[in-house]
């Protein structure tokens, strides 16, 4: 029995100029590493058979399965501001579309299967620690709730790719909603190739936003669409520390999921201004910066739709800035909602952004660690004690004056503590991917072919809100020796 994949092939149906059509380059010896049996079966996938040395050599781009038409997508983009015309998949290659068990259609991609038109310099290969640190970052987020590209397996290539030293090469088995970014949009746009920007925009509508199919003003109701769901995730984004590291065009995705993973990492301690990625000189995608550059990225598509807004260019930009003034409200909505939440609080009043500010402000100055003091904060909702919150602060009286004025505040509240305590617990993580865990892993899996402490890792991942005693060292900061202070893209 050979594993059968149901593909669709919907975006290989576009125009030939949306993509060009590549196969997976053959690797020596592949070896499956991990294969998520859940994701799988979501997928109308058979997991024992991908678990088959033939589904290895599927998910290592050995072996192109019947039904796949291989692509890799053609797109533009800013990096870090300067506008790029030709990016594309340079190392991923998409093999076709499943429909999942909720009925949605999803992308199945090989990243790190060979070089493609688009690789320009590099050879398409990807290195085993890039793949394990996506696998579990984005599973991460998945468990937290966060939408996010999902990794449906990791393979060991038998071969080395050259980086600063030599490495062992994997490939990583993405699934997404699509890959279409607003780079996408910008690839076609600088070209000035308006049925190309349209036909991209009905392909994204139909998949992602059906509802904007039926508005009086499908383009725009498209842009809406995405202002929407980029002001919800970012937001989600900054409620549980998460830094992506790497905002460009490229890498904002049209259906509002986090997608590549890079140098991305969560906070240690709550400082807005942290940067962990090696290439971010500037700190430009700093963690409080990200709402900014998601508005900056969203102007960037609606400069691409602005010929189907109106022949009146005037019109046009009137009508796209309206819609992206709506980011800000939505954001601040999603986030303001995020903190309340995090805080035990069911209401609103006056002066509640006041205590969550102040509450920041008290964390960057005692070098709180994120995670842990609203963590700690929830267990203490329970018991009326802040013992272990407050010890999250270098000097625990500026948090002692900040919890007088919260417990007052959630004394006007008509909720029981255990239903406070509950509802805290379930927003609040204890297990985020800490980067020093993360670092380990990759160590133990590159160094001595290690897979433990990976498997591990993810599965204290996968229920981060529960507090798992065997586990409780994850929940740690890492110690001043264990600190990983930057971190690399590794492409
Ligand atoms: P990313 O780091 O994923 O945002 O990639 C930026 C661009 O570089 C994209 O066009 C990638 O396809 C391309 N790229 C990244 N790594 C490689 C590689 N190893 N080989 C070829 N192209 C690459
Ligand atoms: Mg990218």
């Amino acid at each position: 029995m050979t594993v059968h994949f149901p593909f669709q092939n919907t975006y290989a149906a576009l125009p030939a100029n949306f993509f060009a059509r590549v196969a997976p380059t053959p690797v020596a010896s592949p070896r499956l590493i991990k294969l998520n049996r859940p994701l799988a079966v979501q997928l109308g996938l058979d997991p024992d058979l991908l678990a088959t040395p033939e589904g290895a050599e599927i998910l290592a781009g050995k072996r192109v399965p019947d039904g796949a038409d291989p692509i890799a997508m053609a797109y533009a983009g800013h990096q870090f501001g300067q506008f790029v015309p030709q990016l594309g998949d340079g190392r991923a290659i998409l093999l076709g579309e499943v429909i999942d068990k909720d009925g949605v259609r999803r992308d199945i991609q090989l990243k790190g299967s060979g070089p493609t038109p688009f690789s320009r310099r590099g050879d398409g290969r990807a290195a085993l620690g890039p793949v394990l640190r996506e696998y579990i970052v984005s599973e991460a987020m998945f468990a937290l709730g966060i939408p996010t590209t999902r990794s449906l397996a990791a393979v060991i290539t038998g071969e080395n790719v050259m980086r600063e030293t030599m490495l062992p090469g994997a490939v990583l088995t993405r699934v997404a909603a699509s890959h279409i970014r607003v780079g996408t949009f910008q690839f076609f746009a600088a070209r000035g190739d308006t049925d190309g920007v349209r036909q991209l925009a009905d392909h994204a509508i139909a998949r992602h936003y059906p509802d904007a199919a039926k508005a009086e003003r499908p383009y725009h109701a498209l842009l809406q669409g995405v202002v929407a769901r980029q002001a919800d995730l970012v937001a989600r984004w900054l409620l549980v520390g998460f830094i992506h590291g790497v905002m460009n065009t490229d890498n904002c995705s049209i259906s509002g999921e986090t997608i590549d993973y890079g140098p991305c990492a969560f906070m240690d301690d709550y400082n807005p201004a942290t940067v962990f990625s090696s290439i971010d000189e500037q700190g430009r995608y700093a963690y409080a910066n990200q709402p900014r550059i998601a508005l900056w990225n969203l102007t960037r598509l609606a400069e691409c739709l602005l010929p189907l807004f109106s022949d009146d260019k005037d019109k046009a930009i009137e009508q796209a800035q309206f819609i992206l003034g709506e980011f800000a409200e939505k954001f601040t909505t999603a986030f303001g909602a995020g903190w309340h939440r995090k805080l035990g609080l069911f209401t609103t009043q006056d002066g509640d952004d006041a205590l969550v500010q102040d509450l920041l402000d008290a964390m960057a100055k005692n070098d709180a660690d994120f995670t842990l003091t609203f963590r700690r904060l929830s267990d203490g909702a329970g018991n009326a004690d802040d013992d272990s919150a407050r010890a999250q602060f270098t000097d625990p009286a500026v948090f002692d004056e900040w919890a007088v004025r919260w417990r007052q505040r959630i004394a006007d509240e008509p909720q029981s503590a255990a239903e406070r305590q509950a509802a805290m617990r379930a927003v609040n993580p204890a297990f985020i991917p800490r980067n020093h865990r993360v670092e380990a892993v990759i160590q133990a899996a590159v160094n001595n072919d290690d897979y433990a402490p990976f498997e591990e890792l993810l599965t204290v991942l996968s229920k981060p809100f529960e507090d798992q005693p065997a586990f409780a060292a994850y929940a740690d900061p890492p110690m001043p020796d264990e600190r990983v202070l930057q971190t690399f893209c590794g492409t």
